[in-house]
């Protein structure tokens, strides 16, 4: 036997339970050992029943009584009443809505342990519990050893289908003495001076605790066991990112010349001043564009900041060296209104500009795309479209993705391939916690501009609910009537979608016929054609609308600076950046603006999420607090966000570890690279490894 031996040939497996392992992941020895406890229990001095009391968290051990479907009248409930007693002869009523299935389960003389919160019953008047944890610890299971599962501090598993905790444990117990050794790939320079235990070491203390385990610690994540493998989990990870970045590193890449002539141009089209950040940003840009290996940088900045001038900026700077520079974008309305902007920046410059969407007919595409490889525009805005394998360039020297987080990685990658080495310039106005800024983004190098532009007020924001929705229309008819533009948003356009979700259509309906019959309402959507929908843009920006019923197609971009109030309706249903990100779109000129959050029903983190939102102004504290609300996988609204699936680690409960692991993995990195020593070697030991796994894994790092 050794680790890749398939789960099946261990003794007491076999074929069915094989099966349902497989359903949690677990095809081989390697994957059962690697299958980690959620939680711990003490078994070690239990208390017996007569000495509980209502209100704690419990383990008893005691012997199932009786055990039934509850009388008539609760039958509906489906409920199931099972009684214990112990020693102490006092006794435990279990209780479990739609527990019928337990009546396969329990029946009396049964040993069981019992796991949960104790209440006091006062309809019997007795001490119980509801829907506790359980396990039965007799039983007809080839189990040996069954001091395993008492008297100890035990492990707990989730159930993989009919493979129960005690299963698990009996597996784990009886695997581990004769474990093949297992390698420990993390370098001895790391294990030795974070004192971490060895990779056997840890394994098997994740499922044996032993007798003088601390339980607390172990159900924080933090015994020593745990937490070497969250640190190498992060590690890994963080190691491939850091690799991938130093061999885009060794590849060559264009070294743009940044003279006097550049500058000049540049300062030619500037409208503004720069402010200190974007100065920064910029100067943190060009340094890299000047390195003769591929720019890969994220910019970060918060909506508003002003990310876009930077970013043309270092597009005049491609220019200039005769290198073309292409901007995608995530949607058509922000392709449009990009294209707009650079086409007012660089007009002045000179320059063509050139637009390629999905929705351009074939023959418009075609054209486009001969320009594109004839070289005739220095700068081309598009989608998704830009990516497509005929779309040829001739000499591109930047790529500049606005909106990261809806391309991904794959894309990232697509994109280098159009050109020989481009430099990539990532822009993201999604403000990204760095936890998940390191797990997503390790592999670029990051500038962040956090500093408005001068003369910027702060929204304010309000909450209301739905059934005063009217003075949220009344406040918007006043501000109006003082000359400004009003946004009104929506989470869906298509009702059928869900029944109760009012239809952005329908209510643009409602708006411009009833509620403001004498002012104009415009509407935006999707599922509009492109050219309908920069019709639209176009002339709520001219000022020929003065309401904008929308979707959450507004969401990136949109820049009209005499819009001043934004209404969002059925508030509860974003997402916390996601709203922060549509306030955005108001207080973007110098007249104070504001944001009024309708919800119709909130529960308690709704009520949290709302309230962070009126209070803080801060992307980045929203956005750590959405993460913190949601979980990393809603952070972005979608699931193919291209998090890693992580084992061990979590990446709220344990940034410390990840911070650790990026410090060592760095540190490795910069350490071998002075060439010969121990080091070295270590790294490359570390690097085949990774490549090995976690590219197997998680597709982290590129082959070859
Ligand atoms: P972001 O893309 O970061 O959300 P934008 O680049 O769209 O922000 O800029 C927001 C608004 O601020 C735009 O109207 C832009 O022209 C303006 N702006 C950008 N930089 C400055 C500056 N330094 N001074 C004044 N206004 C600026
Ligand atoms: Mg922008």
């Amino acid at each position: 036997m050794d680790l890749s031996t398939p789960i099946k040939y261990l003794k007491g497996v076999g074929p069915a339970r094989a099966a349902q392992l497989e359903t949690k992941g677990i095809f081989t020895v390697e994957d059962l050992l690697l299958y980690p406890p959620f939680r711990y229990e003490d078994r070690r001095n239990l208390k017996s029943i007569s000495q509980l009391a209502p209100g704690e968290m419990a383990t008893v051990i005691a012997e199932v009584r009786t055990a039934r479907a509850a009388g008539f009248r609760k039958k509906n409930l489906g409920l199931f009443e099972m009684v214990a007693s112990d020693d102490s002869r006092s006794r435990l009523l279990c209780k479990w809505f739609h527990g019928a299935y337990l009546e396969s389960v329990f029946s009396p003389g049964q040993r069981v342990a019992l796991y949960g919160k104790v209440e006091f019953d006062s309809y019997s008047g007795e001490l119980s519990m509801l829907h506790p944890e359980y396990e039965i610890l007799s039983g007809d299971e080839d189990e040996g050893d069954s001091t395993i599962h008492t008297g100890g501090v035990v492990a707990i598993y989730e159930a993989a289908g009919r493979v129960n905790t005690r299963m698990f444990r009996t597996l784990l117990h009886r695997l581990l003495p004769e474990t093949p050794a297992l390698t420990d790939f993390l370098p001895a320079s790391i294990l030795h001076r974070l004192e971490l235990p060895s990779r056997g070491e840890a394994v098997a203390g994740l499922h044996i605790a032993g007798g003088d385990a601390d339980v607390r610690l172990l159900n924080a994540f933090r015994a020593p066991a745990q937490t070497r493998l969250i640190f190498e989990e992060f590690f890994w990870l963080e190691l491939g990112l850091l690799l991938r970045r130093a061999e885009a590193r060794k590849s060559d890449g264009i070294a743009f010349e940044l003279n006097d002539r550049v500058r000049e141009r540049i300062k030619t089209m500037l409208p503004f001043k720069p402010t200190g950040a974007q100065k920064r940003s910029l100067g943190e840009i060009a340094q890299d564009m000047a390195q003769p290996y591929p720019m890969q940088r994220l910019l970060q900045g918060d909506v508003g900041s002003g990310k876009t001038l930077v970013a043309a900026q270092a597009a005049v700077i491609a220019i200039e060296n005769g290198y073309q520079v292409a901007l995608l974008a995530p949607t058509e309305i922000l392709a449009a209104q990009h294209f707009l902007y650079f086409k007012n920046l660089f007009t002045p410059l000179g320059y063509q500009i050139g637009q390629l969407t999905g929705s351009m007919t074939a023959r418009e595409k075609a054209q486009m795309k001969k320009l594109i490889a004839g070289n005739y525009l220095p700068l081309v805005v598009g989608t998704h479209a830009l990516l497509e394998e005929d779309v040829d360039f001739a000499k591109l020297g930047l790529a500049i993705v606005d909106e990261q987080h809806r391309f991904g990685v794959l894309q990232r990658l697509s994109l280098r391939r159009k050109g020989a080495a481009p430099d990539i310039l990532v822009m993201t106005a999604t403000p990204i916690p760095r936890t998940l800024a390191l797990t997503l983004y390790g592999d670029l190098d990051t500038s962040v501009i956090d500093e408005l532009p001068p003369g910027r007020r702060p929204i304010i924001t309000k909450h209301l609910p739905d059934s005063q929705v009217e003075q949220a229309y009344s406040f918007l008819r006043r501000e109006v009537d003082s000359g400004r533009q009003a946004y009104v948003v929506y989470p869906l356009i298509d009702e059928s979608e869900t029944a109760s979700m009012k239809a952005a259509s329908k209510m643009h309906e409602h708006l411009s016929k009833i509620v403001f019959p004498d002012l104009r309402v415009g509407l935006l959507h999707g599922k509009m054609s492109a050219d309908d929908k920069e019709g639209v843009m176009r002339q709520f920006k001219a000022g020929e609308l003065n309401i904008l019923v929308s979707t959450t197609v507004i969401e990136v971009g949109v820049d009209v600076p005499n819009a001043t109030v934004m209404v969002v309706e059925q508030a509860e249903r974003f997402g916390l950046a996601q709203l922060h990100q549509l306030r955005g779109r108001v207080g973007r000129g110098a007249a104070q603006s504001y944001c009024i959050l309708v919800t119709e029903k909130l529960n308690e983190i709704g009520r949290e999420r709302i309230r962070t939102l009126v209070d803080s102004h801060d992307g980045f504290k929203i956005a750590e607090m959405d993460l913190k609300l949601r979980g990393p996988g809603e952070f972005f609204g979608t699931r193919q966000s291209g998090m890693p699936g992580l084992r061990f680690a979590n990446l709220l409960r344990d940034q410390e570890f990840l911070e650790q692991a990026r410090t060592e993995a760095q540190r490795l990195v910069d350490e071998a690279s002075v060439a010969g020593g121990p080091p070295a070697d270590e790294l490359v030991r570390a690097a085949a490894w990774v490549r090995e796994n976690w590219q197997k894994r998680y597709g982290l790092v590129e082959a070859g």
